[in-house]
């Protein structure tokens, strides 16, 4: 029906979550037709970010940098980790304005089903962090969901075998909501409410 470049941009354009085959195909349509300067500058962006958006050595958080400017800022408390499963979380948690400490982003949660297990989530990379003299306590910010607390529970007893502080985040959200989602007021007081493991 379409010719094979329209095609394949109508195909591409479903790798964006939520876009079926219709809006894929909405979207495609209107950038040609219209707005052609958006469709070229939407290109550049995404060959950019696929380029030279990595994850920070450190904490595993997406960044373009060598350290993401959260690992790289010395003014963050070192004696603190906040364990989170997203990027988004960290966003968030950094909207809420209360945390200073660093983060650990593991990009997803335990899930043997799907072939996630502590490797896939950097368990190597929070080892090496866990044994920093400076830190104190480990924050375990994963989402309420059944998989997320088998992931806290994991990591508590990693934490807790090098003779670290545990807690886990209080939350004031239905089971199975996500960190990202939830008001900056209600995740500050999540985390000050943090309870010990
Ligand atoms: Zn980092």
């Amino acid at each position: 029906m379409f010719s094979p470049l329209i095609d394949q941009l109508i195909q591409s354009l479903r790798v964006l979550p939520g876009v079926g085959p219709k809006s894929a195909q909405r979207m495609a349509l209107q950038l040609l037709e219209h707005n052609r300067e958006g469709a070229a500058r939407l290109a550049t962006a995404l060959n950019n970010a696929v380029e030279h958006v990595g994850r920070c050595p450190q904490c595993r958080t997406l960044s373009e940098e060598a350290l993401c400017s959260i690992c790289a800022n010395p003014r963050r408390d070192a004696a603190m980790v906040c364990v989170v499963e997203s990027p988004a979380d960290v966003i968030a948690i950094e909207a809420a304005g209360t945390y200073s400490g660093r983060y650990f982003v593991l990009h997803g949660r335990l899930s043997p089903i799907d072939g996630i297990g502590p490797s896939e989530l950097g368990m190597d990379q929070l080892e090496v962090l866990l044994r920093s003299d400076a830190l104190q306590e480990v924050v375990i910010a994963t989402n309420p969901s059944m998989e997320g607390e088998a992931t806290a529970h994991y990591i508590a007893e990693k934490v807790k075998a090098k003779g670290l502080k545990v807690s886990r985040i209080a939350h004031g959200v239905p089971l199975g909501g996500e960190l990202e989602y939830i008001d900056g007021g209600t995740l500050a007081h999540a985390l000050s409410s943090r309870r010990e493991l």
